[in-house]
């Protein structure tokens, strides 16, 4: 069945829905707000999607590794990890990475990575004064970083509970701290760094109560976001709009912002400018620790993400498979959107967007132990067919926007098809 035809058989678009979801976060102000905000919606359509994207999420139990080991004559610092955080810790654990780098006499020193991690890192190091070379298998646009929702999202399939010591944590809040503020600094269209506003749907006015850990863990979400583990001041405040102010179909909708990024420009904009401050990039894919010592360079980053379980034998590495399905950018859609879209069976439907200049980013997906690279087709149908509908819906409830007649159907897949796979 082609997707024009599951358009027509098994949408989404044509349910009567209701929505819940994303909660404002503890201690968020909850402001009334007067006015209606209209947003301009997604076209969300079969014809409209240009392509889908699969990344595997670096993920570790007890966080990120970043330490200094020998190998014999050459000292490896380590700095991969990052799990779903790694664009948002990067410049943080890159300063931290060339700190412990500059105890070291050498100058000279090869970076394994070009990822988000490695390239940061790069830089960071070029701004100390070492010559750098990145050695990698694969550049951007190939690396996960490319396939990333890109979000300042810190915290993301980053950590468990019971593997977080305090020395870690320590680690982890200067990371933050120095990639929130490094980030802030490359908002433009040079770096593709933005503030955008964020939405998530909410059943009530009030954030629920914190649930437990095993409450938060789905299968949809199998690392539950950490307890306190991000400062504050590290994210911006929310507000609550209730019924009449948003054109969402739930009662309430929180309004944040948040800073992302555009990894195609980003990437690429931060390979120039590690050029431009001198280094080079050698594409070498190294298998065992051994071809390291082949490396003119005594001293070595390592940023190899989910590489460092062959390379360096780390067994606790775990990828966390994620997909992004894309529609054709709309410039006039500047807001992201996620919450979960209950019909009215009861099956449930994430909805998140991203919208940026090489396309509008739809779906969740977080599988882990999941190593194949391969788009989940029924993942797919039923995120695109999950934002029609909502999209739909969201049209019609604007004044001015016409919208489309929305009508009950039968075609709702079912809950038990919907979880372990949807994005
Ligand atoms: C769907 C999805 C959504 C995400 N959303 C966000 C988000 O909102 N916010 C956020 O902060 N993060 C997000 N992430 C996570 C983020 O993409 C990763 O944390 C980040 O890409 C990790 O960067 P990295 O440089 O360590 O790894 P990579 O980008 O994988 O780079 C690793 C580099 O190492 C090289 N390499 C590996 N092994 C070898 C070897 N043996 N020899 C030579 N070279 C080697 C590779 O070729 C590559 O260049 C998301 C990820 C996915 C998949």
């Amino acid at each position: 069945m082609d997707r024009r035809t599951l358009l027509k058989t098994g949408s989404l678009a044509a349910l009567g829905l209701g929505f819940g979801g994303c909660a404002a976060r503890n201690g968020v102000a909850v402001a009334p707000s007067t006015q209606f905000v209209k947003l301009p919606p997604v076209r969300a359509s079969w014809d409209r999607v240009i392509r889908t994207t699969v990344g595997l999420r670096p993920h570790r139990p007890s966080g990120f590794v970043l330490k200094a080991e020998k190998f014999g004559a050459k000292t490896v610092i380590h700095n991969y990890g990052h799990g779903g955080s790694g664009h948002s810790l990067a410049w943080g654990t890159g300063s931290m990475a060339a700190d412990l780098a500059i105890e070291h006499g050498e100058r000279r020193v090869a970076v394994l990575g070009c990822g988000t991690v490695g390239l940061t890192a790069a830089r960071q190091l070029q701004r100390r004064g070492f010559e750098v070379t990145i050695y990698t298998e694969k550049t951007p646009p190939y690396t996960t970083s490319n396939m990333a929702w890109a979000g300042f999202t810190p915290t993301s399939s980053l950590v468990t509970a019971a593997g977080r010591t305090p020395a870690w944590e320590a680690q982890f809040r200067q990371a933050a701290e120095i990639s929130y503020r490094q980030l802030q600094l490359m908002v433009g269209p040079r770096y593709g760094v933005s503030w955008i506003d964020d939405y998530g749907m909410m059943d009530s006015a009030v954030p629920p109560q914190r649930r437990s850990t095993a409450q938060r863990r789905s299968a949809d979400r199998p690392i539950p976001e950490p307890d306190g583990l991000l400062p504050s001041h590290l994210e911006t405040g929310r507000s609550v709009l209730g019924p009449g102010e948003h054109p969402f179909p739930s009662p309430y909708a929180s309004l944040g912002l948040r800073m992302r990024i555009e990894p195609s420009i980003y990437l690429d904009a931060l390979m120039r400018d590690v050029i431009i401050f001198g280094g080079k990039i050698v594409i070498r894919k190294f298998e065992r620790p051994r071809d390291l010592m082949t490396l003119e360079e005594s001293l070595i980053i390592n940023c190899t993400a989910l590489g460092s379980r062959e390379l360096f034998g780390d067994q606790e590495l775990t990828p966390v498979k994620g997909q992004l399905t894309f529609l054709v950018p709309q410039p006039e859609v500047n807001y992201l959107v996620n919450g979960i879209l209950r019909s009215a069976d009861g099956s449930i439907h994430r909805v998140g967007t991203m919208p940026r200049s090489d396309g509008i980013a739809l779906g969740f997906m977080a599988l882990s132990g999941v190593w194949s690279l391969e788009p989940n087709e029924d993942a797919i149908k039923r995120t695109v067919e999950a934002h029609i509908a909502f999209y739909e819906i969201m049209r019609g409830r604007q004044p001015g926007i016409q919208g489309r007649r929305v009508e009950a159907s039968r075609d709702i897949p079912k809950l038990e098809s919907f979880f372990g796979l949807e994005s």
